[in-house]
């Protein structure tokens, strides 16, 4: 069981980097990628965790990116967590971050809500400020029954905790996990607002820039979405990555170790891995 994406509340997560890793392996993960939001720094807990139960730790992290206008994601993964780049962009993406909080406070101010911020930033503890953070405290306080619905009321385009954030460039995101030695993954195309034609765009963009993978199996896929992106990634000749998206119980997409297998034309994005591949993974 490889699973290559997954947070810890060093970002947006319930659980410790350790107890996340400790999750994992009793759900039957052998392999993991920590890949916070815009942060490395729950790796070294995760690495000893990892060691503890067992199981393969890989480097990950999963950086916001505007690219068109749009939010996307890209996964980094064999990135290394110590790289000065990388490390000095993401401390200014996370400063950004604060910035943005306080006007989604703002907005939800507007509409009647008080005390965001601060619910949001008790939640958050040390860690980043995400639009996560903020929909806890509103299903806390009732505004929606579930996260899920919180978001469509109070936090997309068009709704009053909704701040248009400018996040760093694709071509910076792909520069920084590349330059660090990792591999840069499209994460979970199929959540964008994209149509077939800028899909194409991006997806020539990406690889020309150096990307590598995009996932296929991700907890925010349907399993007609594995089928369209195996054939995207097909015809890119990109291969393809797979991850629950795990966040915590109640907050996530999906629960660890349920991942169904890669279709059978995907290239893996662990193809080449040796570490991965000296242990059985099955
Ligand atoms: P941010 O990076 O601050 O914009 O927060 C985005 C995070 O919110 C994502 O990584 C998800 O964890 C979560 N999220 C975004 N959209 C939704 C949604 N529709 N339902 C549940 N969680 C979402
Ligand atoms: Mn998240
Ligand atoms: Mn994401
Ligand atoms: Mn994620």
């Amino acid at each position: 069981m490889i699973d290559l994406h997954s947070h810890s509340n060093i970002s947006d997560g319930l659980l410790s980097p350790a107890e996340l890793v400790e999750h994992a392996a009793t759900h039957g993960v052998r392999v993991l990628a920590l890949t916070d939001h815009d942060d490395v720094d729950g790796l070294a807990e995760a690495r000893q965790a990892a060691t503890l139960h067992g199981i393969q730790l890989v480097n990950g992290v999963e950086i916001s990116v505007t690219w068109k206008k749009r939010t996307l994601h890209i996964v980094g993964l064999n990135i290394n967590p110590e790289d000065r780049g990388l490390k000095s962009s993401l401390a200014r993406v996370r400063e950004n971050r604060l910035e943005r909080a306080k006007l989604m406070a703002l907005g939800l101010e507007k509409a009647g809500i008080q005390g965001s911020f601060e619910a949001a930033s008790a939640y958050a503890e040390q860690s980043i400020l995400t639009r996560m953070h903020f929909a806890r405290f509103l299903v806390e306080r009732q505004y929606a029954k579930d996260t899920k619905s919180v978001f469509k009321k109070y936090l997309v385009k068009g709704k009053p905790g909704f701040v248009d954030h400018e996040w760093m460039s694709l071509e910076s995101a792909v520069n920084l996990i590349v330059n660090s030695g990792g591999v840069a993954v499209l994460a979970h195309p199929g959540r964008y607002d994209i149509r077939r034609t800028n899909m194409l765009l991006l997806l020539e963009e990406f690889r020309a820039l150096g990307g590598t993978a995009i996932e296929v199996v991700t907890g925010s896929h349907t399993p007609p979405q594995y089928v369209e992106y195996a054939k995207y990634a097909q015809l890119f000749g990109l291969k393809a990555s797979q991850g629950s998206d795990y966040h915590g119980k109640g907050i996530s997409f999906m629960e660890m170790g349920r991942l169904p297998a890669l279709p059978s034309n995907c290239t893996p994005v662990w193809q080449d891995w040796a570490h991965i591949n000296a242990i059985d993974v099955n």
